[in-house]
This record gives structure tokens, C-alpha cells and sequence, in this order.
């Protein structure tokens, strides 16, 4: 349905925008503002066609609904997708059009950095609208969330690892890491900071010989790295990695990773609860970079307070195992029901 997603609730409002001087096609999708306004990046990708931009969008601003409201931020959730041109543009001004876009919401939807897009671009859709966040600031935090992000996914390991795997430490724990871009650099470097064994690929060479260097870690092949022999996989790239073809072939115990939409159905979550595989929703454990984002657009407190609040990630992965214990549930479909039963006004 052009409306939302399958089986879902629909979305409040998805605004389909474009500025033929410089070629801008965006998709502004705002999921719910139940809990105040719609907060979500924007991603700037090529997309195969317009539908599966669409489906991006819709995907996305659910999971930003579902992260935000779990995370206890007031804030709605919603997602920009911008569809790369073809040809040659003015990136300058296609972002301040695509700001434009955001400024006519009136602030039902505030945006930030996401795949694709930095906190350059983000400087220029400010100029556009004030509803934008991720900006760094003199002698304040803010801009890039993707450290924030990563910590966030590295205190989650570190309490499936002690729940879970029953180790107290990271201490030799082998970890794969799949991307080792924004969020995944940092992971890997918290995760060999810890004493973590680290296996990691990248479609990027170059990335992957620094981290080889850098952390000792050994290289896999990027169509290796899912089944590799590890106690925790890290999907740090790509959306739906975990579904019909790649859950049979998965050996780690433990999954957590900072890539959004990880699980390509339902039904890939329930497999993977079979076969013993603790699975940490990604909603839940990547929230760290829009912790930072809110509190940033808010103006509220400082670096430490706002590790203190992504660390917090901590503490709702051991009420998440808490709740499957009481309810049966897979985490996937546990954390479902639990960020939707908070979709109402904070
Ligand atoms: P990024 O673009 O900086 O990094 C992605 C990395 O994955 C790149 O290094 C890329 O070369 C690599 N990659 C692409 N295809 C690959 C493949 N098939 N195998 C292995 N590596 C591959 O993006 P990012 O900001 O680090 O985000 C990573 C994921 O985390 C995305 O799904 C994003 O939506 C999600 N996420 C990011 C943030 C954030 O703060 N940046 C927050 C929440 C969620």
C-alpha cells in the first residue's frame, strides 16, 4: 500500500517532494507523532526504482517510531529518503532544496545525518529550516551520531555477552563485525578496546587493512562474514541481512548490530530464536545516535549526560531478556509489542 506496510499501522503522512532546477526526488514518510514530532535521517542512496525508495521510507520511519519510543524520547518517529540523480548535480543545492521540503512540515518531521548523507549537508539544510539536528557545535556536543550509535551497539554486546553467553568480560570473545564505516569503525575499535578477538569485512578494502592493522583483526570475505565462526555478529552495513538464505548458515550465539531493518521478515526472527541465536532487536541497540541527535536539538545537557543516556541501551537489553523470560516471546517480537504499547503522547 502506498499508505504504510503490510499488517502495520498506516503512516500519518509521507510527502512525496521534488524541485526540477536541481533534481531533487525526496520522500518524506512521518510514521507517528504520537509522542511528539517525527525524528528520523535522512538517506541519500540510489535506489533500484521508486517503489523500493517508497518502501525504504516507510520501513525506516516505522523503525524510528518503534527506536524512539523505546529509547523514552519524545519524539514521533519519521525517515527522509533522498533518491540519487542519475547524472551530474549541485549537491549544495539539492540538500537546501530537500531542506525546503523539511521547512514546509512546519516541524511535523525533524531530520538529521543517515546513510549517505554528513553533517555538511545537514549545515546546509539548516540554512532551510530549523528543524534539522547533527550539527556540530562549538564547545558543545553534537553532530556526528554515528560515535554515540556505536556505543550504544557496544554496551549491548557487552550485556548479551554477560547474559546470554555467561562471560563476564569481552576478554577473547570473537566478534565479526560486517562494515566498518560510520558506526562500525567505532564499534570495532570499542570492541578491541574490551579485549575482543574482532573479524571484519568490508566491501571497502582499504577500511578493512586499517582495521587489520589497527585492531589485529582478521579479514573475512563480505560474503563470508555472516557465517563466520564467532560468538557475536555485528551487522553494521546493509538492511535485511538476516533472512531465508543467511540465518541457516549463522554461527555466532549473539546478534547485535547498529544496521537498521536487519531482519527481512518476521519470520527470519523466529528462526533464528530456534536455533538458539539471541537476537538484540536493532531498533533497540541503535538508538545511541538519535539519543544524541534529540538531546542535541534540544539543547539539553552535555557529553557525559548523553553517554549516560545511551549507556542506558544497557539496562533495556536486561528488561528485554526479563520480559521474554515472563513472556515466552522472541526478542524480535517481544520488542515489538513493548515499543508499540509506548506509541502513545509521553
Ligand atoms: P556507512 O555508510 O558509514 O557504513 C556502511 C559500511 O558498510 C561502509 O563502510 C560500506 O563500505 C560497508 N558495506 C556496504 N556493503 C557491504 C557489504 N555487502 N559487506 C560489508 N560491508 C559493506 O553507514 P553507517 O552510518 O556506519 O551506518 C551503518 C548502518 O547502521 C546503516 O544500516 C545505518 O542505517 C545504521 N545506523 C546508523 C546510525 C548512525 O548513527 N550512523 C544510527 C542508527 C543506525
Amino acid at each position: 500500500s502506498l499508505f504504510g506496510l503490510p499488517d502495520q499501522a498506516a503512516h500519518e503522512r509521507v510527502l512525496f517532494a521534488t524541485d526540477e532546477q536541481t533534481g531533487l526526488k525526496t520522500i518524506l514518510a512521518v510514521h507517528s507523532t504520537a509522542r511528539g514530532p517525527a525524528f528520523g535521517g535522512c538517506r541519500f542512496w540510489s535506489y533500484g526504482n521508486e517503489l523500493a525508495a517508497l518502501n525504504d521510507a516507510l520501513r525506516l520511519a516505522q523503525g524510528m517510531s518503534l527506536k524512539n519510543a523505546l529509547a523514552n524520547l519524545p519524539f514521533g518517529g519519521g525517515k527522509a529518503v533522498i533518491l540519487k540523480p542519475a547524472g551530474e548535480f549541485d549537491r549544495t543545492a539539492l540538500f537546501a532544496a530537500f531542506g525546503r521540503a523539511v521547512a514546509s512540515l512546519n516541524g511535523a518531521y525533524i531530520t538529521a545525518e543517515d546513510v549517505g548523507t554528513t553533517t555538511g549537508d545537514m549545515r546546509i539544510v539548516q540554512q532551510h529550516t530549523q528543524f534539522v539536528s547533527g550539527i556540530p557545535r562549538d564547545g558543545a556536543f553534537g553532530g556526528d551520531p554515528s560515535p554515540k550509535t556505536a556505543w550504544g551497539v557496544f554496551v549491548s554486546i557487552e550485556a548479551g555477552v554477560r547474559l546470554h553467553l555467561k562471560r563476564d568480560t569481552l576478554e577473547g570473545v570473537r566478534v565479526a563485525v560486517q562494515g566498518l564505516g560510520a558506526v562500525g569503525w567505532h564499534l570495532a575499535e570499542f570492541l578491541h578496546k574490551a579485549g575482543a578477538k574482532l573479524l571484519v569485512a568490508d566491501v571497502d578494502a582499504a577500511k578493512v587493512a586499517r582495521a587489520q592493522e589497527l585492531f589485529g583483526a582478521q579479514a573475512v570475505h563480505v560474503n563470508e562474514i555472516l557465517a563466520a565462526d564467532v560468538d557475536v555478529l555485528a551487522p553494521c552495513a546493509l538492511g535485511a541481512v538476516l533472512n531465508a538464505g543467511t540465518v541457516p548458515q549463522i554461527r555466532a550465539k549473539l546478534v547485535a548490530g547498529a544496521a537498521n531493518n536487519q531482519l527481512a521478515t518476521a519470520a527470519d526472527g523466529d528462526t533464528l530464536h530456534g536455533r538458539g541465536v539471541l537476537y538484540l532487536p536493532d531498533y533497540l541497540v541503535n538508538a545511541g545516535g538519535i539519543v544524541s541527535v534529540a538531546r542535541e536539538f534540544r539543547n539539553e545537557g552535555e557529553e557525559s549526560a548523553v553517554m549516560a543516556e545511551v549507556s542506558q541501551i544497557r539496562d533495556r537489553v536486561a528488561e528485554l531478556l526479563d520480559r521474554i523470560r515472563v513472556s515466552g516471546n522472541t526478542p524480535a517480537r517481544e520488542a515489538d509489542a513493548w515499543a508499540r504499547s509506548k506509541l502513545v503522547a509521553g
